[in-house]
C-alpha cells in the first residue's frame, strides 16, 4: 500500500466514524489468529493520550492496521520518535500522521505556564516551539495544529531513519487535526 493509499483508507474509515456507522472488522479472534505470526500496519498514529481520542475508533480500524503511538500532547520525545523508527525500519508502515485535537488539556497547560514539577515540565516544553511559532493571542486550537505540524518536522529532523524514508518518497509525514464535537480528522 502506498502512502496516499493509506491516507484514503484513514479517511474512508473517519468518515464511517463521523456518520455512525462503524464496520468494527478485523477485532475478531480469526483476525488475531492472523496476526500472531507478525504485523503489517499501514499508517503510524502519534496521538494524545486523551481519552476522547481514540485512533483505532476514529479511523474505524481493527487490529495490526495501525501502529499508534501515544502521548500528552502528541509530542516528538526520544520514545515517541524510537517506537515510529520501529515501525518504519522493521514493519515497512508508510505513512506517519501527528494527530493533534480540540482542546488538548497538555497545550492547554503549556499555555497556562508555572511549574508542573520535574516530568510535566519536561513534556511541555516540547509544546513550547508551537507557542513561539503561533500568532500572540493565539487560541488554544491554533497551537494544537501548530504543534501538530511543528511535531511533523520534529520526527524528520530528529531521526536519520524517518528522514531517510521521507527523503526515498517511501514515507510521508502529515499533521491532522480531530475535532471533539464532530469526530471528523481535518488533515492539515
Ligand atoms: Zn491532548
Amino acid at each position: 500500500m502506498t502512502h496516499q493509499e493509506s491516507l484514503e483508507r484513514l479517511k474512508e474509515g473517519n468518515a464511517r466514524y463521523v456518520n455512525d456507522q462503524l464496520n468494527g472488522k478485523l477485532q475478531d479472534s480469526s483476525r488475531r489468529d492472523s496476526l500472531i505470526g507478525g504485523q503489517e500496519p499501514y499508517a503510524i498514529i502519534l496521538g494524545c493520550a486523551d481519552s476522547r481520542v481514540v485512533p483505532e475508533l476514529a479511523f474505524d480500524t481493527g487490529l495490526g492496521e495501525l501502529f499508534t503511538v501515544r502521548v500528552a500532547g502528541n509530542v516528538a520525545n526520544t520514545s515517541s520518535i524510537a517506537s515510529i523508527e520501529y515501525a518504519i525500519a522493521h514493519l515497512g508502515t508508510k505513512l506517519i500522521v501527528v494527530l493533534g485535537h480540540q482542546n488538548c488539556g497538555a497545550v492547554t497547560a503549556a499555555v497556562a505556564g508555572g511549574d508542573n514539577g520535574y516530568n510535566l515540565n519536561h513534556l511541555l516544553g516540547h509544546i513550547a516551539p508551537a507557542m513561539a511559532a503561533s500568532k500572540e493571542g493565539a487560541s488554544i486550537n491554533e497551537v494544537v495544529k501548530k504543534n501538530a505540524e511543528l511535531t511533523t518536522i520534529e520526527l524528520i529532523n530528529r531521526s536519520s531513519i524517518i528522514k531517510n524514508a521521507v527523503d526515498s518518497g517511501k514515507v510521508k509525514v502529515i499533521s491532522a487535526y480531530y475535532n471533539l464535537d464532530s469526530g471528523k480528522v481535518d488533515f492539515l
